[in-house]
């Protein structure tokens, strides 16, 4: 296949008239295009306006897509109590798949092609086998909760860790290695010293698979931990190995200088989510100095009760517009440094090698976008376009390890109708009551 446009390959190489080759999962040319063409000339030529590297979503809750719009405005520990962990022990397996569908259908649509998924404690499985059916790339985990969390979610630990192994031997490199396995304890608050250093072995013993979790995302977490475990959050973690290169934090909003030289030092990613943290007003992310310090800050939109949207170019304008409004400097998170954290630093984050750029010899992860519209009209500067202007809607193209998942604004790999209408379904015939009453007992 042909893909023709202008072709953004990374954060400093725009080359306008131009086109890519795809053969099987990679991208095997890239030039001029009218060069490309004659060289070509039996391969079938698809024209967008722009083509540059699929987005990585670096922090997404895809099963919790059916509680989008259901807990607006509250503290955080209502949030999670009353909505979130009560909804995620509701589902059913049948009503995880739908949720799953429905966050990958959104990252489709809208320019998502790797994700580092944070599921939930039960049904998995069906998430894995939506993922891999739907074609994104992505590392994905079982939550892990063994201790202050509430009935339906609350597991042994060694029942949970177990489990955790089987889905690893199951997924992991499964649907040709575009789906690999992420060890996701839920946060230190929510596991045991046990289950957070049994992550952290089953990590060791299985080559490739990721640790994901969340971290200093606030300040009544950070407190539990310590009083807990007498030391500050980053610092339990690494004493229980759940630093380093292969270790993936969410948000890390409240960390100190001891704990930031530690991120630096043990080359562990970080995953800022800005529109989470301003709805949650969680905080602002350190994200200018953890670059400073040559931190990988990737970028995620986090889960769709506390955003409400997988758009991720409603990321990349809010990671820059936060840093400069916090910082006072409208020179700080430039436009390129925005487009790094949302493909190359997420691909580096999750540990795919060969993604986040157009180039011969990486993956054929590829969205294309129309700029037929008035917010694209002018276009000045394709890139200030994409992190300041664009929107997940104009993308008309996804495609992911060579595969077309979304053609002309029609997504291919699900019926996108039958998709929405299961969701609304699921979520309108949702009772939380029970399990709500169950998770006060545990709300701290
Ligand atoms: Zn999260």
């Amino acid at each position: 296949m042909i893909l023709s446009g202008t072709v953004l390959v990374d954060s400093s190489t725009i080359m306008e008239n131009s086109a890519v080759i795809v053969s099987d999962s990679e991208i095997t040319a890239l030039g001029e295009r009218d060069s490309i063409l004659s060289q070509y000339p039996d391969h079938n030529e698809h024209s967008y306006d722009i083509l540059m590297p699929g987005l990585v979503g670096s922090h997404i809750h895809s099963v919790q897509s059916l509680g989008r719009g259901m807990s607006d405005d509250q503290e955080l520990l209502d949030w999670l109590f009353d909505y979130v962990l009560p909804m995620e022990s509701t589902l059913t397996a049948d009503e995880m798949e739908v949720a799953a569908r429905l966050g990958y259908l959104e990252l489709i649509e809208t320019g998502t092609t790797t994700v580092i998924d944070h599921l939930s404690v039960s049904h998995a499985e069906r998430a894995f086998e939506a993922a891999g059916d739907m074609g994104i790339r992505g590392i994905l985990g079982k939550v892990l909760m063994d201790q202050r969390s509430p009935d339906g979610l609350l597991e042994e630990t060694e029942a949970a860790l177990s489990e955790t192994e089987e889905l690893i031997k199951q997924y992991h490199g499964a649907f040709d290695d575009r789906i690999r396995y992420a060890v996701t304890p839920r946060f230190a608050v929510s596991c045991s010293e046990a289950c957070l250093r049994g992550a952290r072995e089953l990590a060791d013993a299985y080559d490739g698979v990721r640790i994901h979790t969340h971290a200093s995302e606030n300040h009544g977490e950070i407190e539990t931990v310590e009083a807990d475990t007498g030391k500050r959050n980053i610092h339990w973690l690494h004493e229980v190995g759940l630093t380093g290169e292969d270790v993936v934090l969410a948000h890390c909003v409240w960390t100190d200088e001891s704990e930031r030289e530690l991120l630096a030092e043990t080359g562990t990613h970080v995953t800022h989510c800005p529109s989470s943290n301003m709805k949650l007003a969680s905080g602002v992310a350190p994200i200018v100095d953890y670059l400073d310090r040559n931190i990988n800050v990737a970028l995620g939109n986090d889960g769709p009760p506390c955003n409400n949207t997988l758009d991720p170019f409603t990321e990349m304008k809010q990671a820059s517009t936060l840093q400069k409004v916090d910082q006072l400097d409208p020179t700080v998170a430039p436009v390129e440094t925005i487009f790094e954290m949302a493909t190359i630093n997420g691909a580096n984050a999750a540990g795919f090698d060969r993604v986040g750029k157009l180039k011969p010899g990486w993956r054929a992860d590829i969205v294309g976008l129309s700029t037929d519209t008035t917010r694209a009209t002018p276009l000045h500067d394709v890139l200030s376009f994409i992190v300041f202007a664009a929107r997940g809607e104009d993308v008309q193209f996804t495609m992911v390890d060579g595969n077309v998942l979304m053609e002309n604004g029609d997504v291919v790999v699900a019926d996108a109708d039958s998709v929405r209408e299961s969701a609304a379904t699921v979520a309108e015939s949702l009772d939380l009551s029970e399990a709500r009453a169950q998770a006060q007992e545990q709300k701290p």
